[in-house]
């Protein structure tokens, strides 16, 4: 089996209404699931997820969205018409920072041995640069259509 897993947030979902929260750290704010849920959907980001599909990868998802947003995160999904898939979330009570938290998951994921081969679809280049520096260079694909603002990204993660 070889999975895409695809990010939210900057790739399948347009968060740029939201996305000043981010910046002043207002996490509940960006978060809200109103909010969430009122995402517009990245054109770039389902074509991906086609073109992955057509390949033959199975398609599931991996998002830095606390578990807590599970229920809207998976109805967002539904609603536009993305395919059924695993979503990977973050845990409740973990605080680890996105990059080593994604990365920690894929290696996880790919110690099991039905899987052959995965690749993450992201536009975190943190995210990208440690995914890629574990498990190879072809195992993270950087999502480039919703590049933030560097001093906003570097203001968010301060
Ligand atoms: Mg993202």
């Amino acid at each position: 089996m070889k999975i895409a897993y695809f990010d939210i947030d900057g790739v399948l979902a347009n968060d740029t209404h939201r996305v000043e929260h981010a910046q002043n750290k207002r996490w509940d704010d960006y978060f809200h699931p109103e909010s969430v849920a009122a995402d517009a959907v990245w054109q770039q980001g389902q074509d991906a997820v086609s073109r992955a599909q057509v390949d033959g990868w199975t398609i599931a998802y991996m998002t830095g969205r606390w578990e807590a947003l599970r229920g809207v995160t998976q109805a967002w999904l539904d609603e536009h018409g993305f395919p059924a898939g695993e979503l990977v979330m973050r845990p409740l009570e973990v605080t680890a920072p996105l990059a080593a938290l994604k990365a920690g998951m894929l290696e996880e994921i790919t110690s099991d041995p039905n899987v052959e081969q995965i690749v993450l679809y992201d536009d975190d280049p943190e995210v990208v640069r440690e995914v890629q520096k574990r498990l190879g260079h072809s195992a993270a694909i950087h999502c480039t259509w919703h590049i933030k603002r560097a001093a906003l990204v570097a203001e968010a993660i301060a």
